[in-house]
């Protein structure tokens, strides 16, 4: 889904893509994407606002172009949502946070296969490969996967225990240390590989920073449950409570509307121009990609009968995703209720990022 406030030249634009729902267990991702959509729809005052942000981070929004995958892992979602709440990876069983081509395959000595599966090959699975290819042809400056399984804000790399040095990596880790510092101040900060407690090879992340050379990288953990016993992936994955899930999917939800405002701090993105405000608030361009549903039969669902023109397209298109979220996690809820096994607490050994 692509989302945009005004007419902005290309040589002006602050590009933002946004992953969600990489590892089917981590349903909370999707609906921040849900309420991210919903904040911007709302304009860039009102969004800037809400982030937590100024006229600096409103002026950054109206240049700014999101590009959004809600859900990218359609399949393992839904067998998720049909009992299988630990699963993470894919509907073929391939973990497509492994399936990338850097360091693709390797192995560690704990190397798990429940958990990790990089694929048959580098690009095995259409959706990395459709990640892949949109990157590739849209060039964003900024990159982040949005998981669930602890708090933290990484960047790369994730298959060596090291972060990107010299001044675009202390461009890096500024960003991160204001995004900490504003939305999330006990979050763990650094690289995937030195934090995490493991390495990881054939991640998304290394691969956008490395061979797709977008400048601010990153992946953002932002929930995790480590008092959840082993196989209560829900608890472990996802906020439980009315009041805690709200307070997870707002935060983020503001944090993803405020990153344009910090992109600034590195030298490979578009700097503001003297004076700029931007034009006149309206979508453009926006087109959802939720299957076959014609804007006719989202106007219905979203309980609207305007005649369809692009900003009522966009509201259409947020109010079927918050409600398609909103059902698939209930369910979740339930499901969990219903009984996953309850073994005794164990130490959090998942794989989160
Ligand atoms: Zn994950």
């Amino acid at each position: 889904m692509d989302f945009t406030h005004g007419r902005v030249p290309p040589e002006r634009q602050l590009r933002v893509f946004l992953n969600f729902g990489e590892h089917g267990r981590e349903l909370i991702t999707s609906d921040v994407a849900a309420r991210l959509l919903r904040l911007l729809a709302g304009g860039p005052a009102a969004a800037a606002r809400l982030s937590g942000g100024g006229v600096a981070a409103e002026r950054a929004l109206r240049r700014s172009v999101f590009k959004v995958v809600p859900l990218e892992n359609v399949g393992g979602r839904a067998k998720v949502e049909s009992g299988e709440l630990c699963l993470r990876k894919n509907g073929r069983g391939v973990d497509t946070n492994r399936n990338w081509d850097v360091h693709w395959g390797f192995k560690e000595k704990d190397y798990d296969p429940y958990e990790e599966a990089a694929g048959a090959r580098p690009f095995s699975e259409p959706e990395a490969l459709l990640l892949r290819d949109t990157l590739q042809a849209w060039r964003p400056h900024a990159w982040v996967n949005v998981h669930s399984g602890m708090r933290a804000l990484f960047v790369p790399f994730d298959h060596v225990a090291a972060v990107p040095t010299g001044p675009k990596g202390d461009a890096l880790s500024a960003i991160l240390q204001q995004l900490k510092r504003v939305h999330c101040p006990d979050c763990v900060i650094g690289s995937g590989g030195a934090q995490v407690g493991y390495l990881a090879h054939g991640t998304a992340t290394d691969y956008v920073y490395l061979n797709l050379s977008v400048p601010v990288a990153m992946t953002w953990e932002i929930y995790g449950d480590l008092m959840a016993t082993r196989d209560d992936c829900f608890r472990m994955f996802n906020p439980l409570g009315r009041t805690e899930y709200e307070q997870v999917v707002s935060s983020w939800a503001a944090a993803c509307a405020a990153l344009p405002g910090v992109l600034a701090l590195h030298p490979d993105v578009p700097q503001p121009g003297p004076g700029e405000q931007g034009g006149e608030v309206e979508f453009q361009g926006l087109r959802a990609r939720l299957g076959r549903r014609t804007p006719a039969a989202m106007g219905a669902a979203a309980g609207g009968a305007r005649a369809w023109g692009s900003a009522s397209w966009a509201a259409g298109s947020v109010a079927l995703l918050a409600g398609v979220a909103a059902a698939s996690y209930a369910s979740g809820r339930r499901m969990r209720r219903r009984g996953t096994a309850q073994s005794s607490v164990e130490e959090n050994e998942k794989q989160s990022v």
